[in-house]
């Protein structure tokens, strides 16, 4: 049987939101971490947070929950995540994304057995236009990369190793694997998994939280 790690990267300081450090903001009375976390119990082995240092001093207990200082870029609090571990897939998930189902998890896990990688996407609804130019951009072969994104452990490590060395940066683990010459399978996402990061995000995600929240 593989071991399964989610690591969750938590250590931005959400200076978009203005409402400091983004995983502590609360979505209907529940913390963005606390909901990244609860999505992943009793479907994975081990759950490692990276957090910020002036997160760790006020952090609420959570069982079974390891946190470590995570890096000053999400690519530095992914590789602090990664050695911390001895598990044989990791699963990666941005703490920002409070409506992570099962079935995702389960599907992701499921293509990181057969493909060694794997991507959460979506399609693109809106028409895309290049904002100097108003140039539309084809949209049907577009997608929109969410998480989880998961991986052999010793193939996204290898995969950030060689980002540090070649100075690269990426907010996408998934690119740092394509980067190697790897292909990485793409799981069908769905709009649950937008990410909280502006104030129309959360008040769409306090309102979401009430369909979500009595389902789940
Ligand atoms: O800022 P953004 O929402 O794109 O960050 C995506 C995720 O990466 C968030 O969950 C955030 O907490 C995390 N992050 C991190 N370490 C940083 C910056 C961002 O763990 N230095």
């Amino acid at each position: 049987m593989n071991k399964v790690a989610a690591l969750i990267p938590a250590a931005g300081d959400g200076l978009r939101l203005g409402r400091g450090p983004k995983a502590l903001v609360e979505v209907a009375g529940e913390t963005l971490l606390s909901r990244a976390v609860r999505a992943f119990a009793g479907a994975v082995d081990e759950i490692l947070v990276a957090v910020s240092p002036v997160m760790m001093g006020g952090l609420e207990p959570h069982p079974g929950v390891r946190f470590l200082l995570g890096g000053d870029t999400r690519q530095g609090s992914v590789y602090n995540l990664l050695r911390e571990t001895d598990a044989d897939i990791v699963l990666i998930h941005d703490a920002a994304r409070p409506f992570l189902g099962r079935r995702v998890i389960d599907d992701v896990i499921t293509a990181v057995e057969t493909h060694n990688a794997a991507s959460v996407v979506t399609m693109v609804a809106d028409t895309l236009i290049e904002a100097e130019t108003g140039r539309v951009i084809e949209r049907s072969t577009l997608r929109a990369v969410q998480t989880p994104q998961g991986f052999r452990r010793e193939l996204i490590l290898a995969a950030h190793e060689h980002a540090l060395r070649s100075g690269c940066a990426a907010t996408d683990d998934a690119g740092l694997v394509r980067i190697l010459g790897h292909e990485v399978a793409l799981v069908e996402g769905s709009s649950w998994l937008m990410k909280v990061t502006t104030r129309a995000d959360l008040e769409l995600a306090e309102a979401l939280a009430a369909v979500w929240d009595a389902q789940c």
